[in-house]
């Protein structure tokens, strides 16, 4: 029998990794997890920027699930978690908002991570490059060449991500599983951060959300608590993501901020701009079911949120039932 460095190894230190890791540690069992950002969090991620900070990935959630819910007035009850808005203007004069609270977390979205992964082994800026199966459990890789062994694994990066490192490690998939991860579709999304010498003019609570624009989703991370200056975040569609993609961030800032004009005036000086393209933003092709537990290679699961619903929740909600079914496989 192998001397395991944990019971189970999971990649990637978002909601979903993050949550199961919760599970198994809960259970008692030794849980590592890794990931290739210098941070936890994937994409629940907040950046510095002059004296604030803009939240660049997820903006806000929902809850619509029970188990979710405790969490959620937990994180209200705490402090850590408030109700932002119950729905958004798209910045016309019909009504939009449609009394659903969409919550979001004091000192940035990041913040959430941070206090999911605290008292986990969790190790940032590890990024595997291939998991093996070794002879009863697996072995992952970094691009370093340090190896970590587990009995079970856990693999929550977007599933193109998660595939690549299992063909270099020439892990024998079943062709349904090979097929059910290949079938999985993210949409890209280039967010800029804009930090500007003024008022931007948004609707209450500052913020829009204009899906056929090209430039989605504008936030001002002042209005909502995390910067003292007017720090914009601003999210391109998918086609307009796709036009940009290739173009240099400079120039793509530039674009963005002509798009940005209607609502921060032609004469406003932009401070400082930076730009993060997520290849991997959201889900639009899922896997109907929370986790997926791989066929004839034991112990391996996959979680994220492609696995149920394309969103913060549906990240939890993967990560919880991934982390029950491995626990439950472990005995
Ligand atoms: C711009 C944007 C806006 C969004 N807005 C919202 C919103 O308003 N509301 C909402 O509910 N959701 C939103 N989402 C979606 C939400 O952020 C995700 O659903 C959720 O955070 C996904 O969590 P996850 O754990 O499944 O994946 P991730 O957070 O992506 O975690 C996967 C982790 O795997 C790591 N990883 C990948 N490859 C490797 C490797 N080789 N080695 C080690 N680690 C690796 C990554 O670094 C990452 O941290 C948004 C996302 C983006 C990008």
């Amino acid at each position: 029998m192998t001397n395991f460095g944990s019971d189970v190894l999971i990649i990637g230190a978002g909601m979903s990794g993050l949550t199961a890791a919760r599970i198994l540690t809960d259970a008692g069992k030794r849980v590592v997890v890794v990931d290739k950002g210098r941070n936890v969090g994937g994409r629940l991620a907040t950046r510095r920027i002059g004296e604030g900070q803009a939240d660049h990935g997820a903006q806000f959630f929902t809850v619509r699930d029970a188990i979710f819910r405790t969490y959620v007035d937990r994180w209200i009850k705490d402090g850590l978690v408030f109700e932002w808005s119950r729905g958004w203007s798209d910045g016309s004069l019909v009504e939009t908002r449609d009394g659903h609270p969409r919550y979001a977390v004091r000192g940035g979205m990041n913040a959430l991570a941070r206090i999911l992964a605290d008292g986990l082994d969790v190790r940032p800026g590890v990024e595997i490059s291939a998991v093996h199966r070794i002879s009863d459990g697996w072995q992952a890789e970094d691009i370093n060449g340090r190896h970590f062994t587990a009995e079970g694994l856990i693999m929550t990066a977007p599933a193109p991500q998660t595939l690549a490192l299992l063909d270099a490690g020439k892990v024998p998939l079943e062709g349904e599983d090979r097929a059910a991860l290949e079938a999985i579709r993210f949409d890209p999304c280039v967010t800029g951060m804009f930090l500007i010498d003024g008022e931007a003019s948004l609707p209450q609570p500052g913020a829009i959300q204009r899906p056929g624009a090209q430039i989605a989703w504008i936030a001002d991370n002042k209005r909502k608590g995390i910067a003292s200056k007017t720090l914009l975040t601003a999210q391109a569609n998918p086609n307009y993501s796709r036009v940009l993609w290739d173009r240099r961030d400079d120039e793509i800032i530039n674009s963005m901020r002509i798009d940005l004009m209607p609502f921060i005036g032609e004469n406003t000086r932009i401070l400082e701009g930076e730009i993060k393209r997520w290849r991997y933003a959201l889900p639009t092709q899922l896997h109907p079911e929370p986790t997926l537990i791989a066929q004839n290679l034991p112990l391996l699961a996959f979680g994220g949120d492609a696995f149920g619903q394309p969103r913060i929740e549906g990240a939890f909600l993967s990560g919880w039932a991934t982390g029950e079914a491995i626990r439950d496989l472990l005995g």
